[in-house]
């Protein structure tokens, strides 16, 4: 190990910061963060860090540095593009034996800056050794998105009742098996859902030795059009702690693979006027699995309230008091659109966007089409290939012209993605043509000609 990793208290302390520019800037921004009393030396000083380092109490020096300028300090940072300079306030701290930093030359430092992911009070660094920066912080992007952001908070709630905890378990064993308890379950899973009450509740219930209840709980999840690049931190963690998954035909089988290895599976699919599982039966079932006190995993395409009846779903769980989390997802309007190079609102063309479901309950009377056929409008039908002959004709009949380009987008943001684009006049000729069957997503208004001018990012999202 060529760097022993230390995380230093410079609350109130005095640091120098040799370097008035924009890498300056930035290390001077990290040790306020830390608390550190800046002191900043340079001829020319940029209004930003004058700004930041009075703001927070420090002293700005508008001069070239010597060497007094290291007196009271605790830490230095040489952030200059002067190399000599660098060098000299290298060698004057190492000869006080105080820790310095110089900015890209590792050689130089007695302490170098890690890539830093702040959850405080919970930090994680990484570091290179001044050998590889980007491979640290890409590093870093990866540890970014596998920690949710609500860690530092579960850290904070830990903090609290610390010294509480540490009295009631004086044996450190013990005290370890109460906290790996705390941290991986339901008060961690009540902290992360951003549920801070509840879970400071069940947590002092937890040291008062109350039964934790037995009930499980749902998560309700959006799992997105099918990339599964395109699933929510919050929803891969789920997927990873559930320990029975509900899933629909929706659900694409490479999301699918991302949940828990040994979860158990059970497939809820519904075609289209052939409810494999009729909707009442899928209430009851995520009552029952989460009443036997499991981790239910609610999985659905898209966003669970957009045309995918959440709602109904945890109206249910509420009447039975069952605890229940809802997780956004991106919905098959916002996917499909973004792959298939269509804005869906746009300033010249679309000042708003209605998403309309396209199943017709009794023929064609239950959509409102005078409000549909309105101008500078863009519709996104969901379940809308089986009714698209009549939902064509109405709008054209309500008074939208024959010619308004209209898209058809299969199997949006997969590998698999086809998109046909016509008019309101050709659009089922085309669904016949080159056979288009669900999922399918019919995007109508002017935006859809601008597909022609934004076809080469479809290509390159592919390319991903
Ligand atoms: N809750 C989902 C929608 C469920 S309704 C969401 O927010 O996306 C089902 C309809 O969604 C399908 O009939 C189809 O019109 C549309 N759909 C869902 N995923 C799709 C995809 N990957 N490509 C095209 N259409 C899709």
């Amino acid at each position: 190990m060529d760097f022993l990793p230390l995380f230093h208290n410079l609350r109130g302390s005095r640091v120098l910061v040799v370097g008035g520019g924009e890498i300056a800037l930035r290390k001077s921004r990290l040790l306020v963060d830390a608390g550190a009393l800046l002191r900043v030396v340079a001829p020319e000083i940029e209004v930003q860090l004058r700004e930041l380092v009075q703001g927070s109490g420090g002293q700005v020096i508008v001069r070239g540095y010597t060497e007094s300028d290291l007196n009271g300090c605790v830490l230095i940072i040489a952030a200059t593009d002067d190399e000599p300079l660098n060098a000299q306030v290298s060698q004057d701290s190492k000869k006080r034996c105080v820790p310095v930093n110089v900015v890209d030359s590792p050689a130089l430092c007695s302490v170098i800056f890690p890539a830093i992911v702040d959850r405080s009070p919970l930090v994680i660094a990484v570091s290179s050794g001044g050998d590889a920066p980007v491979l640290a912080r890409l590093i870093r992007a990866k540890l970014e998105t596998w920690i949710p952001s609500t860690y530092g908070q579960l850290a904070g709630l830990a903090a609290r009742f610390r010294s509480q905890v540490k009295n009631l378990f004086p044996d450190v064993q013990q005290r370890r098996a109460f906290w790996e308890d705390v941290f991986q379950g339901p008060v961690a899973d009540r902290q992360l859902a951003g549920q801070g009450a509840e879970a400071e509740r069940l947590l002092i219930a937890k040291i008062n030795g109350e039964a934790p209840s037995a009930g499980g709980e749902v998560y309700l999840v959006g799992a997105g059009p099918g990339d599964p690049d395109l699933l929510t931190f919050r929803a891969l963690r789920l997927m990873q702690q559930a320990d029975v998954v509900l899933y629909d035909r929706l659900v694409a089988p490479a999301i699918l693979e991302l949940c828990r290895r040994d979860a158990e599976r059970v497939y809820v699919g519904k075609q289209r006027a052939d409810h494999a599982v009729p909707q009442e039966q899928i209430n009851q079932q995520l009552v029952d699995l989460a009443k036997q006190g499991k981790r239910v995993l609610r999985l659905k395409g898209g966003d669970p309230f957009i045309f995918g009846r959440g709602g109904e779903e945890i109206e249910e769980l509420a009447a039975h008091g069952i605890p229940f989390q809802v997780v956004p997802g991106i919905t098959a309007a916002s996917g499909c659109a973004a792959y298939a190079g269509i804005p869906l609102t746009h300033r010249d063309y679309a000042q708003s966007v209605r998403f309309v479901t396209g199943h017709l309950k009794d023929g064609s009377t239950d959509l409102p089409w005078n409000d549909l056929v309105a101008p500078a409008q863009t519709l996104v039908f969901y379940m809308g290939l089986i009714g698209l002959p009549i939902i064509c004709e109405q709008l054209i009949r309500h008074g939208r012209s024959a010619d308004t380009p209209a898209a058809l987008i299969q199997q949006g943001t997969t590998a698999n993605q086809r998109v046909f684009t016509g008019t309101l006049a050709n659009l089922s000729q085309l669904v016949a043509e080159h056979e288009v069957h669900a999922p399918t997503l019919v995007i109508v208004g002017e935006v859809v000609q601008l597909r022609e001018k934004l076809k080469w990012f479809e290509g390159a999202q592919s390319l991903v």
